[in-house]
């Protein structure tokens, strides 16, 4: 069920519960401001789900209220995954999906990195 990203930070979902470490995650990479794990149910060989540490619902809540310092840490981080797992040279697709027409599930903003195939057209 899509979300409504106009609402506040609802601190019981599910990306909240791994940051605070009651859920497990396969963790791809972590900083102070960042954390970054597989996606559950994978939809590319590679797919990681990059997140902010902060409470934060989407981009757009991201955009408007992050510090300086957590906007260029998630930035670099989500370019120094896609480094580190060769990504750049085959090519790759970031993807942020927010509120309902977009279809996002999790109310804390997340950034997918698909790639380790071609990705087809970049809308169904
Ligand atoms: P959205 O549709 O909100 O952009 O994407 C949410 C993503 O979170 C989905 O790709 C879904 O598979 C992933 N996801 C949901 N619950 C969990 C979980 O508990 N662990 C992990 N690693 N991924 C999850």
């Amino acid at each position: 069920m899509p979300i409504d990203a106009t609402l506040p930070y609802d601190e019981s979902n599910v990306f909240a519960r791994i940051l605070r470490g009651e859920l497990p995650c396969s963790k791809v990479y972590e900083d102070e401001h960042v954390l970054a794990f597989n996606d559950i149910r994978p939809l590319a060989p590679v797919h990681i789900l990059v997140i902010p540490k902060g409470a934060y619902v989407s981009w757009d809540d991201f955009s408007e209220r992050a510090q300086p310092e957590e906007i260029a840490a998630f930035v670099r981080a989500v370019g120094r995954i896609a480094r580190d797992q060769g990504l750049v040279a085959p090519g790759y697709r970031l993807l942020a999906n927010v509120g309902g027409h977009a279809g996002q599930e999790v109310p804390h903003l997340h950034v997918h990195i698909f790639g380790g195939r071609e990705l087809g057209p970049m809308l169904a």
